[in-house]
């Protein structure tokens, strides 16, 4: 037997010091580092870990053309849901037939740039939104967005969104009298799920939904959308995704053989992927603590500390021994402003580097420009396979 040659690519490392460093000399401070090669570990972890269900990327968390490319290389799909994420995929060329449209609420005119785009899956919750595709006969399918409370998760998205489960059936018998084609269910239990107990108990009772629908010859009811919600580490460690996802396996194994099952992942794939570097601007010592203003913050890339309730891993990129309590700053004339209190921090000077690790998911998509503060340069690394070392900032 001969043994194939372990192919090695090189790959550029770009959460490694001197890359860090580099990269902010050729494109200034505040940074996104976005490394795709992450983007496809992080993708394929989780198709390992949910075997034949088909992955449609949530744009929302970070929606960066490499990002898209890298997950439609790797065999992946897309979840749209506003007409801006339709026109950023259109113009990077992707495949319709690729992408759904889940945004439970549309106006009219969002339903028709997605369809003239050439998407055909929809998501609907109530019979105001069902009835809005009685004009579009066969050219469109729906899924149903059904709810289940999750008052565990960090972000609970069934509150804003989804029918109550006593309420589906009439739902898609709406449908079916004008003739509207329901392809299946989708839920999402909430983002950064602590344990997948509320995915399994959903999809146990969406199983039962689409047999009884399938028993009234409402629709097809062959598609299962299990959302996205998969958690990842930030200041507090999670399950390793494999392990999060093993009850999902055995409660997918018992669903019938003709029933396609996809995800929505958003923060779990990109959320690791991306660290963002900020430099201090200034410092002062206020009541006997030194307090660093940054180039970002609250208002920039770590907006999501207020909107996603998320806590990055923060260090400088310089170590010494010596810490002391100290207090990050974002750089606003906003006094509630403050990325970090209690920190101990070497002492740092004007122009030093502050690392922020899990930084890809809900931070530069919810940044502001307040003050006039320019959001974070995201600059995306080892994009193209082969092309490993590639750079790109954005936006172009
Ligand atoms: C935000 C969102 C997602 C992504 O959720 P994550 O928790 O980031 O995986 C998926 N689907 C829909 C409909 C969403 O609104």
């Amino acid at each position: 037997m001969t043994k194939s040659p372990v192919r090695r690519t090189r790959f550029i490392d770009p959460f490694q010091p001197a890359e860090i460093r580099r990269l902010v000399k050729e494109f200034g401070s505040p940074l996104l580092i976005l490394d795709c090669e992450r983007v496809r570990v992080q993708f394929r972890k989780l198709r390992k870990a949910l075997p034949g269900v088909d992955l449609h990327y949530a744009l929302k968390p970070m929606p960066h053309p490499s990002v898209v490319h890298t997950v439609i290389a790797e065999g992946g799909f897309l979840d749209l849901a506003t007409t801006g994420e339709v026109q950023l995929v259109e113009r990077l060329g992707v495949a319709p037939e690729r992408c759904i449209h889940t945004h439970p609420i549309k106006r009219e005119q969002d339903i028709l740039n997605a369809m003239k785009f050439g998407v055909r899956t929809f998501v609907a919750d109530n019979p105001d939104e069902v009835r809005k595709f009685a004009r579009h006969g066969a050219s469109a399918e729906l899924l149903l967005r059904v709810s289940f409370r999750s008052p565990g998760a960090v972000c609970d998205l069934s509150r804003k969104f989804g029918c109550d489960p006593e309420d589906l059936l009439a739902l898609a018998r709406l449908a079916a009298d004008l003739g509207i084609g329901v392809r299946g269910l989708s839920f999402h239990v909430g983002s950064q799920a602590m344990d997948s107990a509320k995915h399994v108990e959903a999809l146990h009772a969406c199983a039962k939904l689409m047999a009884a629908a399938r028993r009234e010859k409402l629709g097809a009811f062959d598609t299962l959308d299990i959302g996205g919600g998969f958690p990842i580490d930030y200041a507090q460690p999670v399950q390793d995704i494999s392990r999060f996802c093993a009850p999902l396996r055995t409660a997918l194994a018992k669903l019938p053989q003709r029933v396609r099952v996809i995800a929505e992942p958003g923060r779990y794939i990109v959320g690791p992927s991306a660290i963002g570097v900020a430099s201090v601007m200034g410092r002062a010592r206020r009541e006997g603590h030194w307090w660093y203003y940054l180039d970002d913050g609250l208002y920039g890339s770590y907006s999501g500390q207020l909107y996603d309730h998320a806590r990055y891993p923060v260090e400088p990129l310089r170590d010494s021994a010596e810490r002391l309590p100290s207090v990050l700053a974002g750089p606003t004339c906003d006094s509630i402003d403050v990325i970090a209190e209690n920190l101990m921090l070497p002492e740092l000077k004007a122009g030093d580097l502050i690392v922020g690790r899990a930084m890809g998911a809900y931070t530069w998509a919810s940044a502001s420009e307040f003050n006039f503060f320019p959001k974070a340069t995201v600059v995306a690394v080892n994009g193209k396979p082969g092309d490993t070392g590639s750079v790109t900032a954005f936006p172009l």
